[in-house]
């Protein structure tokens, strides 16, 4: 009997969650063409009103569940019952069937106590040591719930997703890990199954994971983002300044479109300090941290040949959507 745990998001808003239910099935291969449709109460998932409530779950990305004897993740896209992608199904936007379009994703969040309501190293009464040793830090008084995130490592590798590495980020008790993946759409179901297993990992350790992009408020904290890092054979074989600059050019007209879906709350994250560019400006520079959407050095000294980062989505922002504007983007460019 294998373990197919389908997981989707839900039609909260701004922030979408994850749900997932289990099923039983018999002499499973491990294949997605295996994966039946499903079905699910859209009206306790605010997907559906009650008199009308189901909603097909169809599955898109399966991997081994290495944390469960014969069990499998099956990412799935969520229709309505006519049959036509749900509004919350953000993937089904991605105009990208050729997996033209590459995307490594850096994502960040906070390991927080339930209890305290803080982040991990942060004591109950007052906050730590300001902001300084955290960032890629080794020892106790500084690295806090490495447990939790070498776990979550281990059990992504197992599962065959593509993490490129982890690291200690800049507050206390936040960290990152960066996914990379040939395909938007796999870059975006490797970033949720990512985040499903973390939450998972979490509730074993009453310790819950959370993906505000700005936790600590206007305190001297730094807040999470998603960094999108991104190329198409454009950008890849470019080897021309002009070209990159009309890409981030095509960028200026739609920045409105592109906030929009680049995570809640971002105005308390994106305030041109703490390495982030102004929400009320767009901007881009070679090498710039401060900047909407930083070149790469990498990508000059390859000539102008590489990819580009987008700083400004959030830690809570959805990546199927995120990539959906970035590449509707980039295709509009005028070269
Ligand atoms: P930093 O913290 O300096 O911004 P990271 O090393 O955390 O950088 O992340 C850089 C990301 O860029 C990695 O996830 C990597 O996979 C991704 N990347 C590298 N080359 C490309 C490319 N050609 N297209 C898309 N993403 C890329
Ligand atoms: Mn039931
Ligand atoms: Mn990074
Ligand atoms: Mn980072
Ligand atoms: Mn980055």
């Amino acid at each position: 009997m294998a373990k197919l745990e389908y997981i989707w998001l839900d039609g909260y808003k701004p922030t979408q969650s994850l749900r997932s239910k289990t099923k039983i099935v018999k002499d499973f291969g491990g294949t997605l063409e295996e994966c039946p449709d499903w079905s699910f109460d859209g009206s306790s998932t605010e997907q559906a009103l009650g008199g009308s409530s189901d909603c097909i779950l169809r599955p898109v990305f399966i991997c081994a569940d290495p944390q469960r004897k014969d069990g499998y993740l099956v990412m799935c896209e969520v229709y309505a019952a006519d049959g036509t992608p749900h509004e919350s199904n953000g993937r089904a936007t991605i105009q990208d069937d050729d997996n033209d379009f590459w995307f490594g994703f850096e994502q960040e969040y906070f390991l927080w106590d339930p209890k305290t309501n803080k982040p991990l190293g942060f004591p109950e009464g007052g906050y730590p040591a300001p902001q300084g040793p955290y960032y890629c830090s080794v020892g106790a008084n500084n690295a806090f719930g490495r447990e939790i995130v070498e776990e979550h490592l281990d059990v992504c590798l197992e599962a065959g997703l593509n993490v490129e590495g982890i690291n200690a980020e800049v507050a206390a008790g936040q960290w990152e890990f960066q996914i990379f993946s040939k395909g938007a759409k796999d870059a975006g179901d490797q970033i949720w199954v990512a985040r499903y297993l973390l939450e998972r990992i979490g509730e074993s350790y009453g310790v819950s994971i959370n993906w505000h992009c700005k936790p600590l408020g206007t305190l001297d904290w730094n807040g999470s983002g998603m960094h999108a890092n991104f190329s198409n054979t454009t950008l890849r074989t470019a080897a021309s300044k002009e070209k990159f600059t009309a890409i981030c050019e095509s960028f200026r007209p739609v920045v409105a479109e592109c906030i929009a879906v680049y995570g809640a709350h971002n105005e308390q994250r994106l305030t041109g300090k703490h390495e982030t560019a102004s929400i009320h400006d767009y901007s881009y520079g070679v090498s710039d941290r401060g900047a909407s959407i930083r070149i790469p050095l990498y990508s000059v000294q390859k000539g102008w040949s590489g990819y580009l980062e987008d700083r400004r989505p959030n830690s809570a922002a959805d990546p199927y959507k995120v990539a959906s504007v970035i590449i509707k983007t980039v295709k509009s460019a005028k070269l």
